[in-house]
C-alpha cells in the first residue's frame, strides 16, 4: 500500500500541487476581521462619511471610484477651472491673515514638469510643516489664474496613488471629499488583503478572474485604463452573477417545490378552436410561442413563461390557448389583470376570440356587483366556470378554485411577491399553478435576463398581418411644419381623425408638483392656437390631466364617436384609447419624450384600414427621432434607446428601474452577463440551495442582498 503525498491543507485538491501551483498561489491570509474596525475621524469628516455608510475599513475599500479624471497639469490649467494636479512642493510657508480670527494661510509654491504655481490653502496653518519641501502632493481645488491655485483638497501621493497620471475620483459628501477619500483608502491599502472573496476558487480559475480585493485594489489605484476596467470587470461580474443566482435560486425553489397539473392530454378544444374559430392565421412568433407552451404545460414542472410582445402583438391569443388547454383537462384557468379598464378588454377580446366554442367565461373584479360575485365563487368553487378574467379581487381569501391549472398574469412587473403567492395558493392543495406572464413593455435582452431571468421567454416581434405601422417623419423648421399641418387637414377632409399631442414641460422649466397644471395649460393654448389658427375648419376638443373625470370621458367619447376631428391632448392619451379611424399624430417637441414613449404614443395610430402617419417635431439630427423614423419594431427600438441612454442623449422620461448597477453597465456588459448567467446555471443545477461549504461565502452575499434562499418559501 501506498500512501498518497498528502495535498497541502489550504489547497484542497487530489492532486499535490505542482511547484509552479505553489508560487502562483496566494498566501495571504485574510482577516475579515480587520476590515470590521471603525473608521477613526475627524468629527466633520466622520459625518461626511456617515452620510456615504461608510463605517468600516470594509466600507471604505468597497467604495469604488466613480470615474478616473486624469490629472491636469499645470501649464494648461485654465483661469476658472476645477481640477486636480500632481505636484512637488518647492516651498511653503504659513502667512498670517490681517483678519482677527483667521487663521493664518499657507502658501506653497509647488510644480510639475510643465512649471511652478502658487498653491493656497486656507484655515490648515499646521500643513506649513507637515508638507514639506519635496513632498508630493495631489492638490483639487479652483485655478484663479495669474499661476495662483485655490486648494480645496490635498493629499499626498503615498497617501493617494504614486506615479500616476490618473487619480480616482469618488461619490463624496460634504465633509469628506473625494481626494481625502482617496487619502483614506490608500492608508488602508493593505487591508485589501483581508477582503473575502465570495466566488468559489474554481469558478475564479475557470474565468481566470482575481479575487475581489485584487479587483478592488485595481479599481483603487490601477495603473492605467485597462488595469482598472480589469477590476471594473471582476466586480461587474460578481454582481451579475449574484443577481442570475437570486433569481435561479428562486426558479429552482419554485420548480422543486409542488407539482403543476400535467396537461398532456389530447386537444379536444384548442385543435379545433385553432383551426375553425380564429379569423385570421397566427404568426410565426405565436405559433412559436403556442409550441414552447403546449410542450410545457405537458409536464409538471410548473409553467413560467413570459409572453413579451407590444400592445396588438396577439399575447392574449397566445395566452388563450394556454387556458383552453387548461379547459380541456376538465381544469381551470384565470387571467389576471392589473387594472378594471385591462381586465374588461381582456375578456371582450377573450369573448370574441373564442368564437362558438362552448366555454364558461366570467368576469371579475372590484365592481362586480355582490350578488353577481357570490354565484360566481360559487360557481368557480364548484368547477362550473372555467376561464374567469379579473383583477387582484381574482386573488382575494374567499376566491376558490375547484382545480385552477393555468393562471395568466397581465404586467406582472405591477405585482408584488405577495400576489404572486396568492395565486399559487388558489391551485389544488398540493399543486402549483401552470404561470404564462404578459408584459407589453419591449425591454432589451440584456435588461430582460437581468428583470426576468427567472422565466422562459418569448418574444412576438411581428405585427398581425394587417396593422401597418405608422409612416414616421421628422418635422423640422417652419415650412415642413406648414405641410405637416396640410397633411393633417387632407386626411381629416378624407373623413380621418388626428392626435395633436403636446410638449412634455421640461423639468427645468418647473417647480417640483406643477408639472401636470403647467403640461395642461401648454395643450390649452395649443388647442385654442390651432382653433383659431391651421385647423379652423375642423371640429377639435382637448384632453389633460387636470380636467375632471366627465370631462374627460366626455373629450375621448366625442373623439371615439367621430364628433370631433381632432384630439389635442397631453399624454394622458397614453392609456388605452382605441381610435381605428385616427389616422394622423403628430408630436411637438418630440424630442422631449423618450423613445419608447414615443413609440407608444403612435401606436394610437395605424389601428385600422387605413394607412397613417407620425409627425414628429423636433430636430433632423436627434438619433431618437431618427430611431424611430427607421424602426418600427418596439424591441429593436428598446435596444436603440438602452444605446443611447449610455451617450446620455436621453432626457427628461422615465427611467425603466433595471439594469441599476453598480459596477455592470448594459448592453456593453452584454458578454459578461451571458458567461455570469451560464456561470449562475453550472452553480444552481449542482447546488440549488448554495449549501456547499464552497458556496456558503456566495450563499451569504446573496442573502446579504436579496434575502435567505430557503427551500420552499412559497405555499403549495
Ligand atoms: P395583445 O394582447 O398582444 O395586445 P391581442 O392578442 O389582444 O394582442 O391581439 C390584438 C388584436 O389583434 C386582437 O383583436 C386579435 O384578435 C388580433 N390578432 C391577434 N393575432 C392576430 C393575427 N395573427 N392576425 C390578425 N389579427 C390578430
Ligand atoms: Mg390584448
Amino acid at each position: 500500500m501506498s500512501s498518497k503525498p498528502k495535498a497541502p491543507r489550504g489547497l484542497a485538491g487530489m492532486a499535490a500541487p505542482s511547484r509552479a501551483a505553489l508560487l502562483a498561489a496566494a498566501f495571504s491570509t485574510p482577516r475579515p476581521s480587520r476590515l470590521a474596525r471603525a473608521l477613526e475621524l475627524a468629527p466633520k469628516a466622520a459625518e461626511g462619511a456617515d452620510a456615504l455608510g461608510l463605517h468600516t475599513v470594509g466600507d471604505l475599500l468597497e467604495h469604488v471610484p466613480r470615474a478616473r479624471r486624469e490629472a491636469r497639469t499645470v501649464a494648461a490649467l485654465a483661469p476658472g477651472e476645477t481640477a486636480t494636479v500632481l505636484v512637488e512642493v518647492r516651498s511653503i510657508a504659513a502667512r498670517p491673515v490681517r483678519r482677527r480670527g483667521m487663521r493664518p494661510l499657507v502658501e506653497a509654491t509647488v510644480a510639475d514638469a510643465t512649471g511652478p504655481m502658487q498653491a493656497t490653502f486656507f484655515n490648515q496653518p499646521w500643513l506649513a510643516k507637515r508638507y514639506e519641501p519635496g513632498t508630493r502632493l495631489v492638490l483639487h481645488g479652483k485655478y484663479e489664474g495669474r499661476g495662483r491655485f485655490r486648494v480645496a483638497n490635498h493629499a499626498t501621493t503615498e497617501e493617494a496613488a504614486a506615479g500616476t497620471e490618473e487619480v480616482s475620483h469618488y461619490a463624496a459628501s460634504e465633509g469628506l471629499s473625494s481626494t481625502q477619500i482617496l487619502a483614506l483608502i490608500a492608508a488602508e491599502r493593505l487591508a485589501l488583503r483581508d477582503v473575502v472573496d465570495a466566488l468559489p476558487g474554481r469558478l475564479r480559475a475557470r474565468h481566470a478572474l482575481p479575487t475581489r480585493g485584487a479587483a478592488l485594489e485595481a479599481m483603487h489605484f490601477g495603473e492605467g485604463p485597462q488595469e482598472v476596467e480589469r477590476g471594473r470587470e471582476r466586480l461587474a461580474f460578481e454582481e451579475l452573477l449574484l443577481v442570475q443566482l437570486a433569481l435561479l435560486a428562486r426558479r429552482a425553489r419554485e420548480d422543486s417545490g409542488a407539482g403543476a397539473l400535467a396537461l398532456d392530454g389530447e386537444a379536444i378544444l384548442t385543435a379545433g378552436w385553432l383551426a375553425h374559430e380564429l379569423p385570421f392565421t397566427l404568426t410565426a412568433d405565436q405559433l412559436g410561442a403556442i409550441e414552447a407552451l403546449r410542450a410545457e404545460l405537458a409536464g409538471e414542472r410548473p409553467t413560467q413563461r413570459l409572453l413579451m410582445g407590444e400592445v396588438g402583438s396577439g399575447k392574449t391569443v397566445v395566452a388563450l390557448f394556454a387556458m383552453l388547454r387548461a379547459v380541456e383537462h376538465g381544469h381551470q384557468a384565470a387571467m389576471m389583470a392589473p387594472t378594471e379598464t385591462l381586465a374588461e378588454q381582456h375578456f371582450a377580446t377573450i369573448q370574441r376570440l373564442l368564437g362558438g366554442q362552448n366555454v364558461t367565461l366570467a368576469l371579475l373584479t372590484g365592481s362586480t356587483p355582490a350578488a353577481r360575485r357570490a354565484e360566481l365563487l360559487g360557481r368557480l368553487a364548484s368547477g362550473e366556470c372555467s376561464l374567469v378574467v379579473g383583477t387582484h379581487a381574482l386573488i382575494e381569501e374567499p376566491v376558490r378554485f375547484r382545480n385552477l391549472a393555468v393562471a395568466v398574469v397581465d404586467e406582472q412587473h405591477r405585482f408584488g411577491v405577495r400576489q404572486r403567492t396568492a395565486l399559487h395558493s388558489k391551485a389544488p392543495d398540493g399543486h402549483a399553478p401552470h404561470v404564462v406572464h404578459m408584459t407589453a413593455t419591449p425591454i432589451p435582452r440584456t435588461l430582460a435576463l437581468c428583470e426576468y431571468g427567472d422565466l422562459d421567454q418569448t418574444r412576438l416581434h411581428e405585427r398581425p398581418l394587417g396593422r401597418r405601422a405608422p409612416a414616421t417623419h421628422v418635422v423640422s423648421g417652419e415650412r415642413e411644419r406648414a405641410r405637416a399641418y396640410e397633411r393633417i387637414a387632407e386626411e381629416l377632409r378624407a373623413g380621418r381623425q388626428a392626435f395633436v399631442v403636446c410638449p412634455l414641460i421640461e423639468a427645468g422649466e418647473l417647480e417640483e408638483g406643477v408639472g401636470a397644471a403647467a403640461q395642461a395649460r401648454a395643450a390649452t393654448e395649443e388647442f385654442e392656437r390651432l382653433r383659431a389658427g391651421e385647423l379652423r375648419d375642423f371640429r377639435l376638443v382637448l384632453l389633460h390631466g387636470q380636467l375632471g373625470h366627465r370631462e374627460k370621458q366626455a373629450a375621448m367619447a366625442a373623439f371615439a364617436a367621430g364628433e370631433a376631428d381632432v384630439l389635442v391632448a397631453t399624454t394622458v392619451i397614453e392609456v388605452g384609447i382605441d381610435v381605428p379611424n385616427a389616422t394622423v399624430m403628430l408630436i411637438e417637441n418630440a424630442e422631449r419624450f423618450g423613445i419608447s414613449q414615443l413609440h407608444q404614443l403612435r401606436g394610437r395610430v395605424g389601428r385600422g384600414e387605413h394607412a397613417s402617419l407620425c409627425l414628429l417635431c423636433g430636430p433632423k439630427g436627434s438619433p431618437r427621432l431618427t430611431a424611430l423614423a427607421r424602426h418600427d419594431d418596439g424591441f429593436e427600438l428598446a435596444e436603440i434607446d438602452l444605446r443611447l441612454r449610455k451617450e446620455g442623449e436621453l432626457v427628461g422620461t422615465r427611467q425603466s428601474g433595471v439594469g441599476q448597477f453598480q459596477l455592470a453597465r448594459m448592453p456593453e456588459d452584454e458578454a459578461l452577463l451571458m458567461a455570469a448567467r451560464a456561470a449562475a446555471e453550472g452553480l444552481i443545477a449542482a447546488d440549488p440551495l448554495l449549501a456547499s461549504p464552497e458556496h456558503a461565502l456566495l450563499a451569504d452575499r446573496l442573502a446579504e442582498l436579496y434575502g435567505e434562499i430557503t427551500a420552499h418559501p412559497i405555499a403549495a
